[in-house]
């Protein structure tokens, strides 16, 4: 049984974009990244923390924009437009949610595609789609690498996903898909999915259910990726209970598995966005 370490794989993936931002600056092209962030949700500063951190450790500068609660979309597109139009910006990020009152779709429809590093928007989701992606949102890149960090080969295996966001199980699906893999996706109204994940040589859970894939969903052998980020009594629980170790040929822990990973794919997707 492995446990795949995130944190590794992350140092490995930071230490090679910190020589790609070294020898792209020693060029005179320098990465930015912005993010904006409206409010202070406590989830929402830590994301956006995480991603300024991230940055610094790999030499690329960033910008945080900061809105009040009670910012007004006009403003946040006026900003959109001004990142867009700076030459200096590779990179624009906006945290989400978005207050009641704003629009997220109309907002995030305002970054330039080439700028849109969380890889949401229409253009570059269709891309993906098309099997020829340019901006990959960072999460399911990040599920990749991990699956990929086990050595297994994931042409012909059967791969089952376990929720359906347009965050990580539809782009995932896709990412899979291009790597000639067989892929169901599961959602809330499949029946018996336990009967499904068992036929699964790889699942990727992405539910927001603490503990929701259970030992008994699992086949012996199988690759379990847990992207799942909860709460609960002020510990990280990941989708998938832990308990899967004792069958699972590979599993990704919580905290240290995909979360680690998924901030340094932003910070590879900007270095290769020059
Ligand atoms: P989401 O938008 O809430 O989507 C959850 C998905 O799970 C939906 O497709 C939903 O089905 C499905 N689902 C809910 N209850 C289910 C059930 N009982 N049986 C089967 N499927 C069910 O969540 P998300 O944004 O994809 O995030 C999922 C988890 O990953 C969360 O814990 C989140 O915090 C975490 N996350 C982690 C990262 C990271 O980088 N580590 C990034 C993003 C998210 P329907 O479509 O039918 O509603």
């Amino acid at each position: 049984m492995q446990i795949i370490d995130g944190k590794a794989l992350s140092s490995k993936i930071r230490a090679e974009i910190s020589a790609q931002v070294a020898e792209l600056k020693s060029k005179g092209v320098e990465a930015c990244l912005a993010v904006i962030l409206v409010g202070n949700d406590p989830s929402s500063e830590l994301y956006v923390k995480n991603k300024v951190k991230a940055s610094e450790e790999v030499g690329i500068k960033s910008i945080l924009c900061r809105f009040p609660l009670t910012v007004t979309e006009k403003e946040l597109i006026d900003e959109i437009e001004r990142l867009n139009a700076d030459d200096t910006v590779s990179g624009i990020l906006v945290q989400l949610p978005l207050p009641d009152s704003i629009d997220e779709k109309k907002i995030t429809a305002h970054i330039d595609v080439n700028k849109d590093v969380d890889g949401f928007s229409a253009y570059q989701t269709g891309l993906l789609c098309l099997g020829t992606p340019d901006l990959v949102p960072c999460t399911p890149q990040g599920i990749i690498a991990l699956i990929e960090s086990t050595g297994v080969k994931i042409a012909g295996k059967h791969a089952v996903i376990v929720g359906r966001s347009n965050i990580v199980g539809r782009p995932t699906l896709q990412l899979l898909l291009q790597r000639d893999a067989t892929v169901t996706i599961c959602h809330s109204k499949t029946k018996n999915i336990a009967e499904i994940t068992r036929q699964a040589d790889i699942i990727v859970a992405a539910v927001g259910k603490p503990c929701f894939v259970t030992p008994d969903m699992i086949k012996e052998g199988a690759v379990v990726v847990d992207v799942g980020i909860n709460a609960v009594d002020g510990k990280l629980v990941g989708d998938v209970d832990p308990a899967v170790v004792g069958k699972a040929s590979a599993y990704t822990p919580v905290p240290g598995g995909i979360g680690v990973v998924s901030n340094m794919m932003v910070m590879d997707l900007l270095t290769r966005n020059q």
